[in-house]
């Protein structure tokens, strides 16, 4: 998640902090929970836990924490799957008083590779330089992960009592992706653990400055669905010198000429609804006219014609299907009896494997092209964005900064919110960390927060957790 960088390097041309920006700034925590905050993120971004380290390490740094600051042991749950112990997740709980299900709150601590000679700085040391904390992770996610560990050791000092547990998830290989995921670790076989009525997920979301104003504040709702199909021809094969008529890679080469020029139909949802009438409201240029006319209902599918010129709009308007990976032949100087083609798709939420599945048979036009589907998709419908967590959100946001827009969005990429959705929690994206919409760090060189950024999004997740942890 997460980006920042031109607003950034003109700050620093007129020898500003990003801190003091045109936008008014936010409340900061008590002295104590600033400072506990900082030290935590220290910790965390020096505790390697790239996949091939695990983040095991950073689990048990968090549950010390934890029962130090008087959790009791049997609250503070550290686990891994048996064939993968570097891949540790911490669960704790913070009980309350049963009146509603619980509330899970969602960070993952793995962190993709970083290699020190592409980086000005250490990436597993935490730098302070010019307003800015620099270090691997220090947006994409320890930035969440010490404002969640910092809270709960706030709420416990101060004796709050929730109208319901709230439960933290700590946990692992999100960005690898591999078959240690935590939350789908914790999900098939400790339901228990992190059972919720709805899940709080850090990894996405937030602020957004653009000029040095806050723009707008992000609540993710959704996420398109990953899904990849294989094509595949076959044809007699025979010898070089004696072509004829059926040869299995100009098959293939003539049906992906046809799926190329194939659009899946415009789907919208309620996010994607509201995301672009916010959007035109708050960014009035040539494209709000538009903008306003597809969220209509029916949409006006000449404006969605128009916005799809645009790839980032393109992709919020359908399911996206594109070649990415072709093979086929197996000699020289012989006639191939094989071709293959890899589709990814991305699914719109509500969108169905199998639909798209006889779409692209469809588009290809010719029997003798087989499609496959490769894995069933972790499927990840849309949580919606009711009126009850949109308040609950704008309250705590506007208590934080008064005023900021909220708008509800959808992620072209996937987090582990696929999960949580997957298994029927309603999730939502609600990190507290401003950044400029231009910025881009996260899984790059020089990953940065700001240091101003990061005190506020330690106060305002102190309050989200508070607001959330409220019954209905
Ligand atoms: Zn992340």
């Amino acid at each position: 998640m997460k980006r920042l960088t031109l607003a950034g390097s003109v700050l620093m041309m007129l020898g500003l902090t990003p801190g003091v920006w045109a936008a008014a700034l936010g409340p900061l925590p008590p002295a104590v929970d600033q400072a506990l905050a900082r030290a935590v993120l220290k910790e965390l971004v020096e505790i390697n836990t790239t996949h091939a380290y695990g983040s095991t390490g950073a689990a048990q740094a968090i549950a010390q924490h934890l029962t130090a600051a008087g959790y009791s042991a049997s609250d503070v749950v550290l686990i891994a799957p048996p064939e993968h112990p570097t891949k540790g997740n911490v669960v704790v709980r913070y009980h309350g008083k049963g009146l509603a299900k619980p509330v899970l709150f969602l960070g993952h601590l793995d962190v993709v590779e970083a290699r020190p000679e592409d980086w000005s700085v250490d990436p597993f040391k935490l730098t302070e330089k010019e307003g800015w904390f620099y270090g691997r992770g220090s947006i994409d996610m320890k930035d969440g992960d010490a404002a969640m560990l910092e809270t709960l050791i706030r709420l416990k000092r101060e004796g709050f009592t929730p109208d319901r547990d709230i439960i933290v998830a700590f946990t692992a290989d999100e960005e690898a992706g591999g078959d240690a995921n935590g939350p789908a670790f914790l999900l098939k076989d400790h339901r228990d653990l992190i059972d919720a009525a709805l899940a709080i997920n850090l990894d996405g979301g937030g602020g957004q400055y653009k000029n040095g104003d806050r723009f707008a504040f992000e609540i993710g709702t959704s996420e398109k669905t990953y899904v990849t199909y294989s094509l595949e021809t076959t044809s007699p094969g025979g010898h070089g010198s004696l072509p004829g008529p059926d040869n299995a890679i100009y098959r293939l080469a003539d049906g992906l000429g046809r799926l190329e020029g194939y659009h899946f139909p415009v789907m919208l949802t309620a996010t994607t609804r509201a995301s672009f009438e916010k959007f035109a409201d708050l960014d009035p240029g040539p494209e709000s006219a538009d903008l306003r006319a597809v969220a209509k209902s029916p949409p006006d599918l000449a404006a969605a014609e128009r916005l799809s010129q645009s790839v980032r709009l393109n992709a919020q308007l359908r399911t996206t299907c594109v070649a990415t990976l072709i093979s086929g032949g197996h000699a020289e100087n012989a006639l191939p009896q094989r071709a293959k083609a890899t589709i990814q798709c991305r699914m719109m939420p509500g969108d169905s494997a199998e639909h798209v599945q006889a779409a692209l048979r469809a588009a290809l036009n010719d029997p003798k092209i087989a499609v496959t589907l490769d894995a069933p998709p972790i499927v990840s419908p849309e949580s919606p964005p009711t009126a009850l967590i949109t308040a609950k959100a704008a309250h705590v946001v506007h208590s934080m900064w008064p005023g900021v827009p909220l708008v509800p969005t959808m992620a072209t990429g996937f987090s582990d919110d696929r999960q949580t959705r997957n298994a029927g929690i309603v999730s939502y994206d609600l990190s507290g960390v401003w950044a400029d919409v231009n910025e881009n760090r996260a899984h790059g060189r020089d990953e940065r927060v700001g240091m101003r950024e990061f005190d506020e999004s330690v106060e305002y997740t102190y309050r989200l957790m508070k607001a959330m942890s409220q019954k209905e």
